[in-house]
C-alpha cells in the first residue's frame, strides 16, 4: 500500500484543487482517507498474521483479536492478551476481567465504545500462560501502529506484561503501580490487571479495589482534563466503586 496510496492521494489533490476546492480542506479530507486506509491495512495484517507459534495454535487461539473502539480516544486501555472468552467473541476484554473493567469503565461515565481498547498479544497463549518478552516483541508491532494511529493522550496499562511491554526493565507491578511514567511523549498510568483484582479476596481485595480505581481515576483526568470534561462526564468519577 505505501507505494500507491501516496500516488492516488496526490492524484485525488490534483484534481480537487483544479475543481476549486481549496488546498487545505482537500488535505484535511485525504488525510481522513490515508488513516482509514492504514487502519484497514493494519486489521488486515493482524487478522491474517501467523508471525508466532501463538497463532498458529489452533487448539488454544481460534482467532486474532485487535483493538477495538473509538480510533480517535484521548484514553488508551492496553493489556496482555486475549483469554479464552476473548477468544471465542473476538474482542478484548470481553471474559470476566473484561466485564469488571467495563463496570469500572461506566463509574467513570464512559463506554467501552467511547474509548479504545486493545492487548499486547492478538492471540491467545495456550493455558493463558505468560509471554516472555521475545514472544511479546514480535507482535509488537501492531500495537506500535496502533499507537500511532490513535494517538491517545493518556495510556492506562493493565498488568505486568502491558507494563512490560511499555517498560521491559520493571519487575513488578506493584514496585511502579499509580506513578505516572512516559513512553514515547505519551503518558502511562500502569496498574493491576482486572484478573488480579479478580484473584483478590478479604482485605487484600478491599485495597486493590482502592488502588485500581485510584489509578483509573487518574488515568481518567489525564486523557480528558484539556476537554474540561473530567469533572462534568460523571458525577460518580471520584467515589470507589
Ligand atoms: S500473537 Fe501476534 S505475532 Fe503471534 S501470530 Fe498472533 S498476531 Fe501474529
Amino acid at each position: 500500500m505505501s507505494g500507491w496510496l501516496p500516488e492516488l492521494l496526490e492524484t485525488m489533490e490534483k484534481r480537487m484543487v483544479a475543481d476549486g476546492y481549496s488546498s487545505p480542506d482537500v488535505q484535511g479530507a485525504l488525510q481522513s482517507i490515508k488513516k482509514e486506509a492504514y487502519w484497514s491495512a493494519l486489521y488486515r495484517q493482524v487478522l491474517s498474521c501467523q508471525k508466532c507459534p501463538f497463532g498458529r495454535d489452533r487448539s488454544a487461539s481460534t482467532q486474532r483479536v485487535p483493538g477495538t473502539g473509538n480510533r480517535e480516544s484521548p484514553l488508551m486501555l492496553v493489556g496482555e492478551g486475549p483469554g479464552f472468552d476473548e477468544d471465542r467473541i473476538g474482542v478484548p476484554f470481553t471474559g470476566i476481567s473484561g466485564a469488571l473493567l467495563t463496570l469500572a469503565l461506566h463509574k467513570l461515565g464512559l463506554t467501552r465504545q467511547s474509548i479504545y481498547i486493545t492487548n499486547v498479544l492478538k492471540c491467545r497463549p495456550a493455558n493463558n500462560r505468560t509471554p516472555d518478552l521475545e514472544e511479546v516483541q514480535i507482535c509488537s508491532g501492531f500495537l506500535a501502529a496502533e499507537l500511532k494511529l490513535v494517538k491517545p493522550r493518556a495510556i492506562l496499562c493493565l498488568g505486568k506484561v502491558a507494563v512490560r511491554y511499555f517498560f521491559p526493565e520493571v519487575k513488578s507491578i506493584k514496585q511502579i503501580r499509580g506513578q505516572w511514567l512516559e513512553y514515547g511523549g505519551i503518558p502511562v498510568m500502569p496498574t493491576y490487571h482486572p484478573a488480579y483484582i479478580l484473584r483478590q479476596t478479604g482485605a487484600d481485595l478491599a485495597l486493590a479495589k482502592r488502588q485500581w480505581w485510584s489509578d483509573l481515576v487518574q488515568a481518567y483526568r489525564r486523557a480528558y482534563q484539556d476537554d474540561g470534561l473530567a469533572e462534568n462526564r460523571s458525577g460518580n468519577n471520584s467515589q470507589e466503586q
